[in-house]
């Protein structure tokens, strides 16, 4: 033990993560990719598995005044098969782990795993184990998703080339704008209970924060249209912070267009409600779990057309670093803001 101490925060989540792979060295041949992508990467035979984990506080990472417990178990799960989706496999199998505190009934823990079996429905994956353990904070839930793919259709965040076109699935910001809308109604309501929230207007954002869908059919989509993106990983922590991830393993830069960034109607007027910057929000706004990937430009006329798909820039080189263009057509430089837990 050294009397040196580093705050977590000095590192951040990332360098924190970065510091642990340091001493991390891969003894089996068949650990193809370990820590630094969406999943690991693991030999079986004529293909590969990829594996991912994620953790789960109350009153971290869910707030039970306003989120339905079937709703944090279909999350749980969708976060994981998000990870499994950016590595271009298709999820088979998860383990679910819950520590409770005797806050929870048996009923509790029927509608938690109400949500996790119709995500495993959904996602068609089974729960094939986990752990269950005493929890004196809250509730816990540790999930692990297991996939599969080829070898060579798996996409790491480290294949992105100078001139590959970068794409977005579906719209960002809305989950981090249904965030505020929850934590003001929650707020409304500790102030005077008799209030009932007026939440219809705010569907879109707050069903996007509390229960939000893995893009599992863009992967099949990819598949049936006979594209393997040459970079993909999944949109957590903020589009610009992913940007940074992919640059940083790629070895390239980037240029996005403000104009081409997607954004739902439902989310741009309530972020401009809240006096929050709508492009702020599509930037570094958490928890979206839309695919963020790169194509070659030979494979750009078999994705035109499509309707949820969003060309937002492209790769140049590294020394060309990263850019936002706005739409009056300065170039700013981006910053990778993201999603701070520390
Ligand atoms: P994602 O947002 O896609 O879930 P993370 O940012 O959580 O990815 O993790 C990035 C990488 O670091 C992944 O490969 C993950 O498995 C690994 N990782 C995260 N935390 C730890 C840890 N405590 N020990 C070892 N590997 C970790
Ligand atoms: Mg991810």
């Amino acid at each position: 033990m050294s009397d040196v101490r580093t705050e977590i925060r000095e590192l951040g989540e990332f360098g924190l993560i970065d510091h642990l792979n340091e001493k991390v060295i891969l003894k089996n041949a068949s650990s193809l990719k370990g820590i630094g992508d969406d999943a690991a990467v693991i030999e079986a035979g004529d293909h590969v598995k990829v594996v991912t984990t994620d953790l789960l506080l109350e009153g971290v990472h869910f707030d039970l005044s306003y989120a339905p417990l079937t709703h944090v178990g279909f999350k749980a799960v969708a976060v994981n098969v998000s990870d499994i989706a950016a590595m271009n496999a298709i999820p088979k199998q998860i383990t679910v782990s819950i520590a409770l505190s005797n806050r929870f009934s048996v009923e509790a823990v029927d509608d938690l795993y109400a949500g996790i079996n119709a995500a495993c429905e959904h996602y068609g994956v089974d729960l094939v184990g986990g752990d269950t353990t005493a929890s004196r904070g809250g509730l816990v839930i540790s999930i692990t998703a297991i996939g599969e793919a080829q070898k060579d259709q798996i996409t790491y965040r480290s294949g992105a080339k100078v001139n590959d076109i970068l794409c977005v699935t579906g719209d960002l910001g809305s989950a981090l704008i249904g965030l505020q809308i929850l934590e003001r109604e929650k707020q409304v309501y500790l102030a005077n209970p008799d209030m009932k929230p007026e939440l219809s207007k705010y569907d879109v954002v707050t069903g996007r924060q509390l229960k939000p869908d893995a893009r599992m059919d863009i992967i099949h989509e990819l598949r049936e249209m006979g594209v393997v993106p040459t970079c993909m990983m999944d949109v957590s922590d903020g589009l610009a912070s992913e940007i940074f991830h992919i640059c940083k393993a790629s070895g390239v830069g980037a240029t996005i267009y403000e104009d081409k960034l997607p954004i739902d109607k439902q989310t741009f007027d309530t972020a401009v409600e809240l006096n929050l910057d709508p492009i702020t929000c599509v930037l570094n706004g958490g928890e979206d779990y839309e695919l963020l990937f790169t194509i070659d430009q030979k494979d750009f006329a078999k994705l035109e057309k499509h309707p949820d798909i969003h060309f937002i820039g492209h790769m140049t080189k590294a020394e060309e670093g990263k850019f936002l263009v706005t739409k009056s057509g300065t170039a700013v430089q981006l910053k990778a803001q993201g999603w701070k837990h520390f």
